[in-house]
């Protein structure tokens, strides 16, 4: 059942009630995009001295390779969601 309905007049009669809205949309200097802290296997790592260190710990249930994530007072990996509590630095 196609629609053939006495199709009105094609007019479109949207009054817009002209409202004074102030439109003012602040304008604030945008500031510039914050660069984000660059991510990438080599914030992994550190060299020091030809020797390679490595920043975070590595998962111990996937072995060396999954590295776990900083979440401050411990490290989780996202790869099996291992959580590893730091040890308490004194
Ligand atoms: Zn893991």
């Amino acid at each position: 059942m196609s629609k053939k309905a006495e199709e009105p007049a094609k007019e479109t009669p949207k009054e817009a009630p002209k409202e004074a809205k102030e439109e003012k949309v602040e304008k604030t200097a945008k500031p510039e995009k914050k660069k984000k802290k660059e991510k990438g296997v080599f914030t992994l790592y550190q060299i020091e001295n030809d020797k390679i260190i490595r920043l975070r710990p590595t998962c111990e249930r996937c072995g060396p390779g999954y590295f776990m994530a900083d979440q401050g007072d411990r490290y989780t990996c996202g790869h099996c969601g291992f959580t590893r509590y730091k040890p308490a630095e004194k």
